[in-house]
């Protein structure tokens, strides 16, 4: 099914079909809009090109990095990684002085709060993430929703996360999740929608597996950019975050799974608090299909039982790093030496900002004061768990996470000439102790160039910024906040 299909399938409701038919996909999203503004620049197309003389690290253990290589992109598709590539007809893009190497995936981000930025405080618990989030959340509308998921989406491309894994448990509508989900297929990232519960939604409330089958139907499969999945409320009791996300029981849980594994659907959960692991082994409900999210607290024995089900783990570093130590530490040592499936994730942007980069030197920072060299962890492991095993996460490694021929164009280039990378030696100490986002000059998903030289090639940058703070403008007049 293509895009157009997609758009217009969603938008039928209210229009003959006959009108619908005559008008362009771009005109039906706009009528879509509750705000009739959704008018997005059409993404760049799929070009052919070479990338020339960049460091190339591939990611791939079967394919060696190289100090001076080409990788040349056809079709959405790599085609060849090597030295002096022969790819006559290929525009040439310059990749000295630069990193070449596979987008950073995100496997858990709550793109609706993007919004929030204005009202959310890192020191005042009051006005902290959570209380924020729940409250603003059940005031917004489809097109807060579009536009907070636009900005989030903005700010991954230009820290070079071309994978996000969209956590929305705020779905308060079939319109919210069309509008979600149309923001990320406007804004040409790679993703899977995780469909959750709405915010404040009753705890004895099974969640809607009928919008679900829904959204199934009308935009799965797509041109491969989009899957889909759910996100549960948390299980059992909570420490972190409290009632806002809800705390189900057992029963319920197999309610809300049963539902989207009979649909063929993975699941990804929050652990913030007490582990539920066990409490889930024993009632069967662990498998391949399920992430985790916040390694915290879980002991040897639940990580055994975690490698033995194939459950994968996503930690989420720069947020985790301000929990309290009584709620546990963050344990990627201890998933590694057991073997556990692990990702990074940015969680939310509402009072720190996403960097991939930031993300790996907390890591190895935390590693490093904890548990040192009793766990040997190496940058280049870093830069894996940011890649490849967030391919591996979101199980789609075969068509991502690294730069492997055959494997789609999700790539980028990171500047090691500018003051804080220069002059470069490793390039994964570069990459994990000195980068920054602004270090990323080029970003290709799906072989679409969608930034070159640091700027977006289609999104309309000032748009996405001014409809961000309109939209938290009216909500924050909406809430009379902060009344
Ligand atoms: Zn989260």
């Amino acid at each position: 099914m293509t895009s157009s299909h997609m758009s217009r399938r969603t938008v039928l409701k209210g229009a003959t079909a006959a009108s619908a038919l005559a008008a362009t996909s771009r005109e039906l999203l706009a009528q879509s809009s509750t705000q009739g503004t959704r008018r997005p620049a059409p993404l760049p197309p799929r070009r052919e090109f070479v990338i020339r003389g960049a460091t190339v690290l591939t990611m791939d253990p079967n394919i060696a990095d190289l100090p001076s290589g080409d990788v040349h992109v056809r079709d959405g598709a790599i085609v060849a990684v090597g030295a002096r590539l022969n790819a006559r007809g290929a525009r040439a893009i310059e990749g000295r002085g630069m990193i070449a190497m596979p987008g950073f995936i995100d496997t858990h981000w709550h793109l609706w709060t993007s919004l929030f930025r204005p009202f959310v405080r890192a020191d005042v618990d009051a006005v902290g993430y959570f209380p924020v989030s729940a409250r603003l959340g059940q005031l917004m509308t489809p097109e807060d929703s579009y536009r907070s998921v636009r900005l989030g989406v903005a700010e991954a491309l230009s820290a070079g996360v071309t994978t996000v894994h969209n956590w929305a448990h705020n779905v308060r509508s079939p319109e919210h999740a069309d509008a979600e989900l149309s923001a990320m297929r406007d804004s040409g990232i790679r993703g899977r929608f995780a469909y959750g519960p709405a915010q404040g939604m009753p705890d004895d409330q099974v969640m809607d597996h009928a919008g679900l089958a829904r959204i199934k139907r009308d935009w799965m499969p797509n041109d491969g950019m989009l899957t889909l999945g759910i996100c549960s409320r948390n299980v059992g009791a909570m420490s972190i975050g409290g009632g806002a996300r809800g705390t189900l029981t057992i029963d319920m849980v197999k309610k809300d799974w049963g539902g989207a594994r009979a649909l063929g659907l993975p699941i990804t959960v929050h652990t913030s608090g007490p582990s539920p692991i066990m409490q889930l082994e024993d009632a069967g409900l662990l498998g391949p299909d399920l992430q985790l999210v916040h390694p915290l607290l879980t002991t040897p024995e639940e990580r055994e039982i975690l490698k033995k089900r194939g459950v994968s783990y996503s930690t989420a570093p720069t947020g985790e790093a301000r929990r309290p130590a009584a709620v546990g530490v963050i344990q990627l040592g201890e998933l590694l030496e057991a073997g556990v499936k692990a990702s990074l994730s940015t969680d939310h942007t509402t009072n720190y900002n996403c960097d991939p980069f930031v993300a790996m030197r907390v890591l190895f920072a935390l590693h490093q004061h904890r548990i040192g060299n009793k766990i040997p962890l190496t940058v280049k492991r870093l830069v894996q768990l940011a890649t490849i095993d967030g391919a591996v996460d979101l199980g789609i490694a075969d068509k991502t996470g690294s730069l492997t021929p055959g494997k789609r164009a999700d790539i980028i280039l990171v500047r090691t000439t500018d003051i804080n990378m220069t002059p470069v030696g490793d390039p994964y100490e570069a990459l994990v102790s000195m980068a920054q986002p602004v270090n990323v000059d080029t970003v290709v998903a799906d072989g679409r160039i969608l930034r070159q030289a640091g700027k977006f090639t289609a999104l309309d940058h000032a748009r996405v910024v001014r409809e961000a703070r309109d939209a938290a403008m009216a909500l924050r007049d909406k809430a009379k906040w902060p009344a």
